[in-house]
């Protein structure tokens, strides 16, 4: 309203005006943050300090971060070797140059000059402000079973889990999703696991990954460079090991969904080359109405968020019927959108991969073509497709003429991964 109108009215008009006022606030309209929720500090095996990442995160467009060191969470006592520690002397300088004396706690060691790490809760408040720059507390729950490593992520946790161990590698991921149900269910504080780089030491397979129960979410693209997100001869992509993963759920085994994740990974901050595990490589960008915990749990509970690795999108909508996004387009650059999904009456029988004397292998089986199907590909900005009712899901990838930088799996170009529409 033009002020001038609103001053010609009627006090009855003011106290409408008021009213009017109250409602629109009180519904704030969703948008789009942008978050990374797997980066490592020097509270584990990182090269840097958590208030320098969290400054690089929050200076380059980042909305919220979750720092999730391995199987620690940022609350005991603990100093680093200011030469030995990862980063070392560099490391200091730049984090004495930038916070100054007064913030950098150092003191004698045994073993030379220490500094002690900062609790989250000591450093958030100098970087989260409310609608502006969240940090979430995380963990990455590090579990192996025999030689597989079986890394998740817990967000919004609040008190550290040890990692559960278990007989299978089916069964050390689902014994760690129960601790984090179970630690969610006593606090009442949404938080949720996700599953890390399947294909990390080539670790799980997605017949094993489709059967955790009550597990939502996987990473479909890792920024480190040997989590092999796009697979090999022998292993499956982390994008054929969602089609298995959602077929066989959302077909056989009747779990929900799974939504896929994009995440750096990041270990090494100071020196950015393609053997490094950089920051800026994989992120979500999660609709909601704030800037909470909270809501953005809830967003990604129901898949109102996406994963990308360079591709932004202005607009993506999911329903039961269609499935539409929009690009936002960078000049020079073209778009390709395929819509991925499998139909009911697909062919499931799958072949395990063999050695050259015939022995099955340990990783993902070889599945029909009906499996993960292109159902529609689109160029262009705008992209959209109409169920026809006998999909199980429907999901769309964006592959931009971009190629990805510092990439160590040439050719590689930037992508964005929406969540499935499920019938
Ligand atoms: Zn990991
Ligand atoms: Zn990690």
């Amino acid at each position: 309203m033009h002020p001038e109108t609103f001053l010609r009215r009627g006090a009855g008009c003011v106290v409408a005006a008021f009213l009017f006022t109250l409602t629109v606030s009180a519904a704030e309209p969703a948008r789009w943050w942008k978050g990374n929720l797997h980066t490592h500090s020097l509270w584990s095996d990182g090269d840097d300090y958590p208030e320098m990442i969290t400054d690089w995160y929050r200076q380059h467009g980042y909305d919220f971060l979750g720092i999730s060191d391995h199987n620690t969470l940022q609350n005991s006592n603990k100093w680093a070797n200011a030469a030995k520690a990862k980063g070392g002397p560099v490391a200091l300088e730049k984090y004495l140059k930038r916070f100054g004396k007064d913030w950098v706690e150092q003191r004698d060691g045994e073993k030379g000059k220490e500094v002690r790490l900062k609790r989250l809760e000591e450093y958030r408040g100098k970087f989260e402000e409310p609608g502006k720059f969240l940090l979430m507390q995380c963990e990455e729950l590090t579990d192996r079973y025999k030689t597989s490593p079986i890394h998740m992520n817990v967000h919004n946790i609040q008190e550290r889990i040890a990692p559960q161990g278990g007989d299978s590698v089916l069964e050390v991921m689902q014994n760690n999703v129960n601790a984090v149900f179970a630690q969610r269910e006593r606090t009442g504080v949404p938080m949720i696991p996700h599953l890390n780089h399947p294909n990390f030491g080539w670790g799980v397979t997605a017949e094993e990954l489709a059967q955790v129960k009550r597990e939502r979410f996987f990473e479909v693209y890792n920024g480190h460079p040997t989590v092999h997100n796009s697979g090999d001869s022998v292993h499956a992509s982390t994008d054929r090991i969602w089609d298995i993963v959602l077929t066989q759920r959302l077909g056989q085994l009747g779990l929900e969904p799974m939504f896929g994740m994009g995440t750096d990974d990041a270990h090494h901050y100071h020196k950015f080359s393609a053997t490094n595990s950089n920051v800026g490589r994989g992120w979500i960008f999660v609709r909601a109405t704030e800037l909470t915990p909270e809501k953005l749990i809830a967003a990604m509970e129901v898949g109102d968020f996406y994963a990308s690795s360079g591709v932004t999108l202005k607009e993506v909508k999911r329903s039961q019927s269609e499935l539409t996004l929009e690009i936002a387009a960078e000049p020079g650059v073209t778009y390709v959108t395929e819509f991925i999904g499998t139909r009911k009456g697909y062919d499931g029988k799958s072949e395990p991969v063999r050695t050259a004397k015939g022995d099955a292998i340990r990783v993902t089986h070889r599945y029909s073509g009906d499996i993960g199907k292109v159902l529609a590909t689109v160029k262009g900005t705008k992209a959209g497709y109409a169920l026809k009712g006998d999909e199980l899901y429907v999901r769309a990838l964006v592959t931009s003429s971009k190629p990805k930088k510092d990439s160590n799996e040439q050719p590689e170009f930037e992508r964005a991964w929406t969540q499935p529409v499920v019938k």
